[in-house]
């Protein structure tokens, strides 16, 4: 058994993010400026996006991007509950309601005939998550969007770099909003992106990012601008900082590099584990690039002694860490109290999540660590079994 605890989640924070931060601290404009752009333009370009809008979380993101489609109080967002808490929160700034479907069980993610028949005359817009880094399945819920005139804004918090069909997330919907939040696969700390084709959205989130107002500080402080700004809408304060740009940069440009480390780490818990009746490994569809942001194990509890939080206990008293992905947001207090949610009101959601454990996939874990990971799950699983 290992002698020190494997954290679940580390950054992965090397020579050139320290370069790159201390660059931007020295350079005199430490908050949104010439590395914040220089970050926009290069993530714009790594996904294929016309526009890329930097702000200070994925949540600010989302916030925008459904601002920028038109919802308001009383409008309807179909998403999943097999989500973070920030995915349907951001429709509740509006008050406009969340409209919850159920997910597919195999890859936890949107359905789209289930979406389609969620839709209503107040729909405006449709939110898929790509859970743990895998794409959801896009061209259907794009057309199911496109065929009832609302509005696609991916949950892309797990998914950069990830491809569907070839094609970056990123580059495919209205907009798509990234996490560059501590744990997720490229970090700034905290901040997050929203990528965009439409320069109408572009410029709303531009805008709304920054106070509503119409010229942004670094241009109105250097040469090229004029002390006059005017406010056009009461904003928001989401700009992000040089220096999380400056992390961004050296991050973004190691992104592919970090993303092949968490692929080996995958690929080999999956054969380590997929031959085990008690566990179910996650699905990795081979006609998209899985970002592998999570690895997110089942247990086939019909088989084993212990319940999941049982089994977590016992991981975690091999010194692993682990996390549970995600408790469905129907079940929370303030869902349930809002809108009466039973736990069987989204079945597959409900079963899945009690099975579900999270193992900790980083670049920065070593050949052992992953070793250690993978004996441990061994180690409880066999003595979890049961008997007959
Ligand atoms: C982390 C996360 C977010 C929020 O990201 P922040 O940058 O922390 O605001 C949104 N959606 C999902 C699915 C997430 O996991």
């Amino acid at each position: 058994m290992r002698e020190t605890f494997l954290p679940f989640s580390l950054p992965d924070i090397g020579p050139d993010e320290r370069a790159s931060v201390l660059r931007a601290l020295d350079s005199g404009w430490i908050t949104t400026g010439p590395v914040t752009r220089q970050f926009e333009a290069e993530f714009a370009h790594a996904v294929g996006a016309k526009h890329a809008i930097a702000v200070n979380s994925c949540t600010a993101a989302l916030h925008l991007a459904l601002e920028s489609v038109g919802v308001k109080r009383c409008s309807e967002v179909i998403t999943t509950p097999y989500t973070f808490a920030a995915t349907a929160e951001v429709i509740r700034y509006f008050g406009a309601k969340p409209v919850f479907v159920d997910v597919d069980p195999q890859t936890l993610m949107l359905v789209p005939a289930l979406v389609e028949q969620a839709i209503t005359a107040t729909t405006r817009a449709i939110v898929p998550v790509h859970l743990a880094g895998l794409p959801a399945p896009m061209d259907e819920l794009l057309a199911v969007a496109r065929k009832n005139g609302v509005a696609v804004v991916e949950d892309a918090a797990h998914s950069f770099p990830s491809k569907y069909r070839g094609r970056m997330i990123g580059s495919l919907s209205d907009l798509t909003c990234f996490s560059f939040y501590a744990t997720k696969t490229i970090t700034t700390a905290e901040g997050g992106m929203i990528c965009t084709d439409n320069s109408g959205h572009a410029e709303t989130c531009r805008i709304m990012a920054l106070h509503g107002i119409s010229k942004d500080a670094w241009k109105r402080s250097s040469g090229e601008g004029s002390w006059h700004y005017e406010v056009v809408a009461p904003g928001y304060k989401y700009n992000l900082t040089d220096i999380a740009s400056g992390l961004g940069l050296a991050q973004l440009r190691r992104a592919e590099q970090m993303r092949q480390r968490r692929m080996e780490i995958a690929d080999a818990y999956t054969k380590a584990f997929s031959q085990m009746p008690e566990l179910q490994v996650p699905s990795d569809l081979s006609e998209h690039q899985h970002a592998w942001h999570l690895y997110m194990l089942r247990l086939n509890l019909d088989r084993l002694r212990w319940d999941r939080a049982k089994f977590a206990d016992e991981l975690k008293r091999h010194n692993i860490g682990i996390s549970v992905h995600f408790v469905p947001l129907h079940l929370h207090r303030y869902y349930r109290q809002r809108y009466g949610f039973k736990p069987d009101d989204f079945p597959v959601s409900y079963r899945e999540y009690l099975r579900e454990l999270s193992l900790p996939i980083y670049s920065k874990m070593s050949e052992r660590d992953v070793s250690d990971v993978i004996d441990a799950v061994k180690n409880v699983t066999a003595s979890a079994r049961r008997a007959c």
